[in-house]
């Protein structure tokens, strides 16, 4: 264990993790940032296209905006290790954090940037599945569906953007909504329902995930007519939402109902004096790359003058 205190330790590596540590390193704070061991760079490393982030007229590919971030932030000195952080003690003045490898680092403040993780439907057959034809990736497992009939399951931008990934590889993509209208944006909408290669089912839910070694095919209720039905498919990506990645903070750090974690007003301070929280990990409502980066800087803003004053 290292007997030195750090400013800042950052935790998580999407937007707000890799802006927070772009701000503080250059107010020569010396962040130190735990990407994750296997989760460096957080959900924009599972897009295809971003196309909505100022600055890339062009659009750029969610895995390659992450990694200028992170060059970004390397440039001004911060130390990124590639580890996950096991656990926190956060309660005292000084704070304690250990990693994966047993390695403890303390610091006088801490910003939590874990963001968010993929909502399973919660049925027992999708986990039992999961790898086996039930995916929550298309850029990760699309590749693997090629000329074959897929379900996605949601409504909202990440179903979409999923669906027409999927295209490029499935013969058809069947977008199955508990609604009849979709959340997606106009734009991502009418992209979907544009394209030849996907069918909607609305109304419906899927209630269960058929196959013994891999997915063949999915029983789904209509909500409706309540009228239960077999359809074969031979994969299932999951896109309806995510979940706040608080699980290393819960019992000491206050969260809402749903576990995102509190902060003071328009500010990213929470309960705890040092710590402050941004990005998906507190944000019910926008959820986006770019207001991601835009917490990570207040964090980044805030716990500086956290530093000045303490
Ligand atoms: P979301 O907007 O919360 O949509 C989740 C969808 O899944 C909804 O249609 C919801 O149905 C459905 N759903 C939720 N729980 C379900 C369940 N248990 N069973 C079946 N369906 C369920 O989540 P998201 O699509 O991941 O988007 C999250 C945020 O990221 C949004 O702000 C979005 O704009 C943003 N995003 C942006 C882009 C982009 O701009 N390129 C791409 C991806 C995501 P209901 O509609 O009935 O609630």
């Amino acid at each position: 264990m290292s007997t030195d205190i750090a400013d800042v330790v950052i935790v998580g590596s999407g937007p707000a993790g890799y802006t927070a540590a772009i701000y503080t390193a250059r107010a020569q704070l010396s962040p130190i940032l735990y990407e994750g061991s296997v989760t460096a760079g957080g959900a924009l490393m599972n897009t295809t296209e971003v196309e909505n982030f100022p600055g890339f007229k062009e659009g750029i590919m969610g895995p390659d905006l992450m990694d200028q971030m992170r060059n970004q932030a390397l440039r001004f000195g911060t130390k990124i290790i590639t580890d996950d952080i096991v656990s926190m003690d956060l309660k005292a003045e000084i704070k304690t954090l250990t990693d994966g490898s047993g390695t403890t680092v303390k610091a006088k403040s801490v910003i939590l940037a874990m963001g968010s993780a993929y909502k399973e439907i919660g049925l027992p057959n999708e986990k039992r599945l999961s790898g086996r034809g039930v995916s929550w990736c298309a850029t990760c497992d699309g590749f693997f569906f090629r000329d074959q009939s897929i379900a996605v399951v949601g409504g909202g931008d990440s179903a979409m953007e999923e669906a027409n990934f999927l295209t490029r590889f499935a013969s058809k993509v069947t977008v199955i909504h508990r609604r009849d209208s979709l959340r997606a944006s106009k734009i991502m909408a009418e992209r979907a329902l544009a394209n030849p290669k996907i069918e909607f089912l609305w109304d419906s839910e899927v209630i269960d995930v058929l196959g013994s070694e891999k997915v063949s095919g999915l029983k789904i209720r209509n909500l409706k007519s309540n009228e239960e039905s077999v359809k074969d498919f031979t994969g299932l990506f999951v896109a309806i939402g995510h979940l706040p990645r608080s699980e290393l903070v819960t019992g000491q750090i206050e969260l809402d109902d749903e576990g995102y974690v509190k902060v003071e007003g328009r500010s990213t301070k929470t309960n705890l004096k040092g710590v402050f929280a941004c990005g998906d990990l507190v944000d019910h409502t926008y959820r986006q790359a770019i207001t991601a980066a835009g917490s990570g800087c207040q964090a980044a803003l805030d716990a500086e003058r956290f530093l000045q004053h303490s």
